[in-house]
């Protein structure tokens, strides 16, 4: 390190990708810092992953307590206390959060700094705190001030934010985004989730199978558009048969008005209009990368889509790196951590590690678990590529019939070598059925391998072996 850095490297942004990075970095007898505005742990531990599951934990433990009674399980005063739930999501947050906290850091040789950083320029960053918005006498009159910091390198980890939707009036009326809809202290008794993807669904899910009336506004023709149509179909039977949520496709919710109760929204579908009332409001729209850090004075260029990085996660600043949201992309903790693990072996001075997103999943919680790794059909269509395809229901297997499970499928596609290009399964438990295609599509595997591959006779995974067989 120069001498005249306060820091080897200072890492912005204290989430999966900032602590992954630091605790590499520190094992490395670097002098590193942390800098984080809000709490350590990130999205991740504070507001998306852990909460979601945990209060996903509870919704379909609560669902499967209820589908009890095709057993002759039969409770006269099967109920859940809400506040217990939140009480219990909230712990699971405190645990996770000690974990990755000041202490367990501090204790790596991790120095951490609380505060929101701005670049002055390539070596240097402005560090203030931030206010609560009720702050204590004594907070008040620290104030925001700030002070300046050096290094060497930067790591910037700096995540995503829910976008802002632009529909009038949403931003004066009462609403929650996906970071906090699971922290609302009393249930409503209707929602209106504006966009069906995956955490709009993941909502809808969750709030209707504790009773509350939700629908759901998609402006795509129909939910989550990201994935092939099959997936769509089924969530929406799903979701209107099961939970009886409304779906509203192609429809664009375009204003509110809110008072203290309800909202009227006002959704237009094919140029008409009509409205519903609601008592709560989550918009779903989508995140974007978190770039608004001053990047213009250390010369990292960026657009609406993330930072620009190289391969290897360096920035147009050749002593800056980027890893996580902040760089686009999918948006997954383990995507995450594993940029940050390449961007902090190229900072450690060796510059040769590139990534490879082959076999990376990205998931959807419901129940059925939507999963998807590799090419989909639509992205091979898009791109006019051949394929062949294997595609089972889930009563192909006898775990459909023992446990009455029928919504779902899997999707196996190959090339003409029989090399696994993609696959998408949606069933129970489909993220850790579908690992082992993770590991075909990163390391080229191809249908034979997994079709002479034993599988436990009676579980989804089956489902897997058999597909596979049909493509050899
Ligand atoms: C609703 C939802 C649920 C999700 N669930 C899952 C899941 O189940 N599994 C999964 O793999 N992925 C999930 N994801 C995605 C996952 O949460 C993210 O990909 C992951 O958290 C990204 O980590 P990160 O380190 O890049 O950013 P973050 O975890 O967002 O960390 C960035 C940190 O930087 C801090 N920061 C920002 N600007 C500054 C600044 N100027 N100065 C100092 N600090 C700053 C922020 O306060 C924040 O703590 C979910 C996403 C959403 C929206």
């Amino acid at each position: 390190m120069g001498k005249s850095f306060d820091y080897d490297t200072i890492i912005i942004g204290g989430g999966a990708a900032g602590i992954t990075a630091a605790l590499s970095l520190a094992k490395a007898k670097k002098k590193v810092a942390i800098v984080e505005a809000g709490r350590l742990g990130g999205a991740n531990l504070n507001y998306r992953d852990v909460p979601y599951h945990a209060a996903q934990n509870f919704a379909h433990t609560y669902a499967e307590a209820m589908a009890g009674v095709k057993f002759g399980i039969t409770s006269t005063n099967l109920r859940y206390n809400y506040p217990t739930a939140l009480r219990v999501q909230l712990r699971a947050v405190t645990r996770a959060g000690e974990k990755f906290g000041k202490k367990a850091l501090e204790a790596e040789g991790i120095t951490c700094i609380s505060g929101l950083a701005h670049f002055v320029s390539a070596n240097e960053i402005s560090v203030r705190r931030r206010l609560p918005a009720v702050p204590t006498a004594a907070e008040a009159k620290a104030g925001t001030d700030g002070k300046t910091l050096t290094a060497a390198r930067f790591l910037i980890a700096t995540g995503s934010i829910p976008k802002v939707s632009e529909i009038t009036g949403l931003s004066e009326a009462k609403h929650y985004t996906p970071e906090n809809a699971l922290r609302m202290e009393k249930l409503p008794k209707s929602m209106l989730v504006i966009g069906g993807g995956p955490s709009g669904v993941e909502l809808a899910e969750y709030f209707a199978s504790l009773g509350v009336k939700v629908v759901i506004v998609e402006l795509s023709e129909r939910l989550l558009p990201r994935e092939d149509e099959e997936v769509g179909q089924i969530m929406s039977a799903y979701l209107e048969k099961k939970l009886g949520v409304k779906i509203l496709t192609k429809t664009r919710a375009v204003a509110v008005q809110g008072d203290t109760i309800s909202s009227k929204v006002t959704l237009a579908r094919n140029g008409q209009e009509k409205s519903v009332r609601v008592e709560c409001i989550v918009a779903a729209v989508g995140s974007k990368p978190n770039t608004d850090l001053g990047l213009e004075n250390a010369g990292v260029k960026f657009d609406n889509k993330g930072i620009y990085v190289e391969k290897t996660l360096q920035t147009t600043a050749k002593n800056i790196y980027a890893a996580g949201d902040v760089v686009g992309g999918d948006s997954a903790t383990e995507l995450a951590n594993y940029e940050a693990g390449v961007a902090a072996a190229n900072m450690l001075g060796r510059n040769k590690t590139t990534v490879n997103y082959d076999g990376f999943m990205r998931t959807i919680d419901t129940n059925p678990q939507v999963a998807t790794v590799g090419m989909t059909e639509d992205d091979l269509m898009k791109r006019d590529l051949k394929y062949n395809k294997a595609m089972l229901p889930l009563s192909a297997v006898s775990a459909a019939i023992t446990s009455d499970f029928k919504l779902g499928f899997v999707k196996l596609l190959s090339n003409s070598q029989g090399k696994i290009l993609g696959a998408m399964m949606m069933a129970p438990d489909a993220a850790a059925n579908l690992q082992e295609v993770a590991l075909c599509v990163r390391h080229g595997l191809s249908v034979v391998e997994v079709a002479s591959t034993p599988h436990i006779n009676g579980e989804w995974g089956e489902l897997i072996r058999l597909a596979a067989k049909k493509l050899i």
